[in-house]
């Protein structure tokens, strides 16, 4: 889950390092360290928590001198988040450094073999056996003693190495975690996410797992895991570097929940052609969706949500069942599937381990697979059978925003695109699109129709529990709403099917306890409705979620939140806005370090 990044060439590497390690900051910030190398000397510096304590200790890198070197922000696995533990470690002869994201699975076992053979271990990471292997292999040859040293290792890893004999030189090692070379004129670069590197150079390298690099000011060479020097392409990156920028917002959460009309509509318009919905991508596909029997959509926090909300127009449109599973349960439930199933993985950085794991149990098992991505060139775009790119831009904010509703707006034009080629659609399709083009004008109008969320985060940001209840697609939403409550304002939030909550959690309905009502779908309003009067009636407060001219509402609800109104069948776009909103004031109440919640990280590549 954390950054590694790495620098060699003519200029100071410690500024280029921390400066490198502020746009990682966000995939793991509880401890950070860099290692730099001048002539044969490498220097350690670590601390404790965030970026800035380690450009304090370093004055900006300049005590630091060397033009080589690697650096990390850690979100710990393996030890607590201590001095002794981040990263780099160094070997017990002071020749390598090394910088790891990801997890060495069998680390206790080699482990106990190097306490054997008598190398010392300063720390309790797993990433430290790494060091000690080089160490142990290095007979004069670096690139022999990292092949050596991943042929013992299992798990994920990125890896960052330097070597005292080696001056100028890095080295990069990937498995089952993100890692990308930059390549400069006369300097070279590696980090885990191109937000490092844009600000050096638009020309990178995506290294698959298996392979490692080695890199100095002046060459790149690239090595398959046998050691055979292979050739890669090298790729332009075309976003703009504004675009990981704060842009005058407080928090990057509020920039990129304003971004979403925008955002929406890039992962939309260029998909709706002549009243169709084309995807190129799926080219291969679609003519095999006849036989699909089944469709399971897999993921994570956020993005498992973003599938629930999707699947009721994926199933109602298709008439094809759609099952939306944990990726993290997927992956060990020994999935019933086979060339009949469809299996839809969604993940915002396309790194996410459990995700990853599922796809390839699946795949493995016949299923064909569609990634919904952010991340061009990630993991599970390269696994899938086919890739559709979310276009959300990149997110930096931990809690994502736009990255979900993008998620959502691709499961819509799936689905309309696949009940199109299953000729399910008639007349309906052209209204549908319709209603598609408006949804990013339908973002803005929600961010527009309630100046009231800073005042209502003052009435409610004392409260220590929020429930949030509805049905169908306002249950889906209302699942996403309570975990952004929960990720930012460290709030205890519960989502519920408002029909499920008499059948016990009604138990803990007092006046302490605030619900927050999602009634957006007029189909089952009803019956939403009577919930609202239970829980009033067992003194809760209410702060409604519903569209602008319903008046229905008014009698039952304490507060309220608007949306405008949208066929509920693609209305969670819309609904979640407000909540996201909400969830980002009532933190700003509370002083919560919004943008990196403690304990979490964007990216999560371990299990
Ligand atoms: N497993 C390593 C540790 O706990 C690396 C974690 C990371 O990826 O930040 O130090």
């Amino acid at each position: 889950m954390c950054g590694i990044v790495g620098f060699t060439g003519m200029q100071e590497a410690a500024p280029i390092l921390l400066d490198g390690l502020k746009k990682l900051e966000y995939r793991g910030y509880d401890s950070a360290g860099i290692a730099v190398m001048s002539g044969k000397t490498i220097s350690v510096n670590k601390v404790r928590g965030r970026i800035a304590n380690l450009c304090e200790k370093t004055k900006d890198g300049t005590s630091v001198p060397g033009p080589t070197g690697i650096g990390h922000t850690r979100w710990a696995t393996h030890g607590a988040p201590t001095e002794e533990n981040a990263h780099p470690h160094l070997s017990n002869d002071g020749r390598f450094a090394v910088v790891h994201n990801g997890i060495i699975e069998n680390y206790l076992t080699l482990r106990e073999e190097l306490l054997r053979d008598g190398y010392q271990f300063q720390s309790e990471t797993d990433t430290e056996v790494i060091v000690h292997l080089l160490e142990l292999y290095y007979k004069g040859n670096v690139r022999d003693a990292l092949l050596k040293t991943a042929n013992r290792l299992r798990g994920s890893y990125a890896l960052g190495v330097i070597c005292s004999d080696e001056p100028g030189k890095i080295y990069a090692v990937r498995e089952a975690s993100p890692l990308i070379l930059g390549v400069g004129i006369g300097e070279n670069y590696f980090a885990s996410d191109v937000t490092a590197l844009v600000s050096h150079t638009r020309n990178v390298i995506y290294l698959d797992d298996g392979e490692f690099a080695e890199l100095s000011g002046m060459s790149i060479r690239i090595f398959d895991c046998s050691g055979t020097e292979i050739r890669k392409k090298t790729t332009r990156i075309l976003w703009d570097v504004q675009a990981a920028e704060k842009g005058g917002y407080e928090h990057f959460m509020l920039k990129e929940i304003m971004e979403q009309p925008g955002a929406v509509r890039a992962a939309i318009a260029p998909r709706i052609k002549n009243g169709k919905v084309i995807f190129e991508e799926l080219g291969a596909f679609l003519p095999a969706l006849p036989d699909i029997r089944k469709i399971i959509i897999t993921a994570c926090g956020s993005a498992y949500y973003a599938g629930c909300a999707g699947r009721y127009a994926l199933e109602q449109l298709c008439g094809i069942p759609v099952e939306v599973e944990l990726a993290s349960e997927l992956r060990y439930l020994n999935p019933l599937v086979d060339g009949h199933t469809l299996l839809i993985v969604i993940s915002q950085s396309g790194e996410t381990a459990d995700t990853i794991a599922a796809l390839k149990e699946c795949k493995s098992r016949g299923a064909k697979t569609l990634a919904i991505v952010n991340v061009v060139g990630s993991t599970v775009a390269k696994l899938a059978d086919c890739t559709v790119y979310t276009w959300a831009g990149p997110e930096i904010a931990v809690a994502t925003t736009k990255g979900y509703t993008t998620q959502i707006a691709v499961l819509y034009l799936l689905a309309i695109c696949f009940a199109d080629h299953l000729n399910r659609l008639g007349k309906d399709e052209a209204a549908m699109l319709d209603t598609l083009q408006a949804l990013p004008r339908r973002i803005q109008q929600a961010i527009d129709m309630n100046p009231a969320i800073p005042e209502l985060a003052k009435k409610y940001h004392e409260n220590h529990a929020f429930f949030f209840i509805g049905r169908n697609t306002d249950y889906a939403v209302a699942l996403e709403g309570s975990l952004k409550m929960k990720e930012i304002s460290y709030l205890h939030a519960e989502a519920y099917a408002a029909g499920e909550l008499k059948h016990g959690t009604i138990a803990l309905i007092d006046e302490h306890q605030p619900v927050i009502a999602l009634c957006c779908n007029p189909f089952i309003m009803e019956k939403t409705l009577s919930n609202i009067v239970e829980v009033k009636s067992r003194g809760a407060e209410v702060l409604a979620l519903t569209f602008r001219d319903n008046q229905k509402i008014l009698p039952v609800a304490d507060d309220l939140l608007f949306i405008p109104k949208v066929d509920a069948l693609f209305s969670a776009v819309i609904e979640i806005v407000p909540l996201q909103l909400l969830a980002y004031y009532v933190a700003k109440e509370n002083g919560c370090d919004i943008d990196k919640p403690k304990n979490l990280a964007k990216s999560v590549t371990v299990e």
